[in-house]
């Protein structure tokens, strides 16, 4: 059994604001929440990352219909899809999460800290051929 806080969550041994639950996915509010209405979806089974995760295609499913529901329940005009793989990246919680974020024109999230690079002609040449996926 996983000694986690997002699986003890999915077992209900610590409290969440569960909002979605089906045989594979579970959502529930963020208890640090950048917007009123900040959901985390998660997978029941624990994967640990954008590496581990096999099903990403139902998490994604069910941020589409929780997107719906804040639209229509909240009045948001747009949301944010946050997602953390890796220490690097900015992962605290080691359970695959993808954050929904509500937004409205004129609400305090900031993402405008973000910066931009400046990449070379050379370089995103060979940033794409190392990229690229042949099918
Ligand atoms: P990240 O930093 O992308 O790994 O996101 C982890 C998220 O989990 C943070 O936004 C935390 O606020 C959230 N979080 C941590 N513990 C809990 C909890 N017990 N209930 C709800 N959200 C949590
Ligand atoms: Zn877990």
């Amino acid at each position: 059994m996983e000694d986690c806080i997002f699986c003890k969550i999915i077992r209900g041994e610590i409290p969440s604001y569960k909002i979605y639950e089906d045989d594979f996915v579970f959502a529930f509010l963020d208890v640090n929440p950048l917007a009123k209405g900040h959901t985390l979806i998660i997978p029941k089974e624990h994967k640990k990352d954008i590496f581990e995760i096999e099903d990403l295609d139902k998490i994604v499913s069910v941020a589409k219909i929780i997107a719906n529901k804040m639209k229509e329940s909240l009045n948001c005009e747009g949301v944010n899809i946050y997602h953390a793989s890796g220490e690097a990246a900015g992962q605290t919680v080691f359970h695959f999460h993808m954050h929904l974020i509500p937004r409205k024109k004129g609400d305090n999230v900031d993402f405008s800290s973000l910066k931009v690079i400046k990449v070379e002609k050379d370089e995103f040449e060979d940033l794409s051929s190392k990229l690229k996926i042949e099918k």
